[in-house]
């Protein structure tokens, strides 16, 4: 994993993640979406991580870090927008390790609720990730717990990482894979598990356009802040540190391109994957429907694979969307429109 002064995640790395994670985390199903592939002629496959046992991706990561503590850690804290949290939670529940995971205002209460069940404390702090991000900082000095960054840790990339290599063994013969970008540790790991397997496939980051960190500190060459926002797509806000070691440069060096996608085309999609789809999602998993839906991905060529990364959302916010009718989240209005098949 270190190269001189440099820390790299590479395949090995990701073999032995795919160890660790082994038996808890589900090799989730890679299913076919009939209606994305006949809109976009091209086969459009979805990795369907909402069905882990957390209902989220985050699991995966959270299990090969917690698994590579050293014997004598008595606990774990983190920052997270929700999912890391619960990942950490149960990674450390089946430990028996302490939890403690820091969030900020804007994370939905049916996220909350979930960690707190795990048996983890949780901790309310401020208005952004990066007040969460100091006050898990805090805590590790003060009570000595272990840190778990949920994107900028080695273990953490790898664990997300093996979604890749579960797709490709399945699918050898993708040629795009579509990523929901935020912190990018989640981009980070697939996108080394694809270029490994085969340098041609083209790996795509997708962020919503209220407060997209990664995607704006990719064109400025260097980790920048950014705003944050209420977001149907509440799972992909955040910073991405201004003291990024690894998610940075890995997402600049392997992925192809990230683009964005406004809380309109959200909606759409998060409508379109529940009534044509059938699946209830979280809207950081509908950006790649969105992506593709919106027209700005007519260029890629298939077959496609999107994940679907969570389904861990407030379910009468969930209930109005598909209803059709308008969404207010903090200073987010989204206008409600019905869906016609
Ligand atoms: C964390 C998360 C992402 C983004 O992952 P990063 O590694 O932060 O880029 C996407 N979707 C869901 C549901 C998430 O919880």
């Amino acid at each position: 994993m270190t190269q001189g002064e440099v820390i790299i995640v590479d395949m090995k790395d990701l073999l032995s993640a795919q160890k660790r994670i082994h038996g808890v985390a589900i090799n989730t199903p890679f299913i076919p979406s009939p209606f994305m592939s006949q809109f976009s002629n091209q086969e459009v496959l979805m990795k369907m991580e909402t069905m882990q046992p957390i209902g989220a991706f985050k699991l995966r990561g959270a299990l090969s870090a917690v698994a590579a503590l050293p014997d004598g850690t008595t606990g774990v804290t983190c920052c997270s927008t929700g999912n890391h949290g619960r990942g950490v939670a149960y990674a450390a529940k089946s430990r028996g390790l302490r939890a403690v995971v820091c969030m900020s205002e804007l994370v939905p209460q049916a996220k909350i609720d979930g960690i707190k069940a795990l048996g983890a404390e949780v901790r309310i702090i401020g208005t952004s990730q990066d007040d969460a991000m100091q006050e898990s900082h805090r805590l590790c000095a003060a009570e000595g717990l272990a840190n778990i960054s949920p994107f900028d840790d080695a273990h953490v990339i790898a664990g997300q990482g093996t979604i890749g290599l579960e797709m490709l063994r399945k699918r050898p013969d993708l040629s795009t894979i579509l990523v929901p970008l935020s912190g990018g540790g989640l981009a980070a790991g697939v996108a080394t598990a694809a270029k490994t397997i085969n340098p041609n496939i083209t790996v795509i980051g997708i962020s919503m356009d209220r407060g997209a960190a990664m995607y704006h500190s990719l064109r400025a060459g260097h980790p920048v802040e950014v705003a944050e926002h209420a977001s149907l797509a509440d799972s992909l806000g955040g910073g991405i540190g201004q003291n990024n070691q690894l998610s940075f440069a890995m997402c600049r060096d392997l992925l192809d391109d990230t683009i964005l996608v406004t809380e309109d085309e959200i909606r759409h999609a998060m409508q379109v994957l529940f009534f044509e789809d059938r699946i209830v999602a979280e809207g950081a998993s509908a950006v790649g429907h969105a992506a593709m839906l919106s027209g700005k991905l007519d260029h890629v060529k298939g077959p496609i694979g999107t994940i679907i990364t969570g389904r861990n959302l407030d379910m009468p916010t969930f209930a109005q969307i598909m209803a059709g009718n308008d969404v207010h989240l903090g200073d987010l209005f989204v206008k409600g429109t019905p869906y016609v098949t």
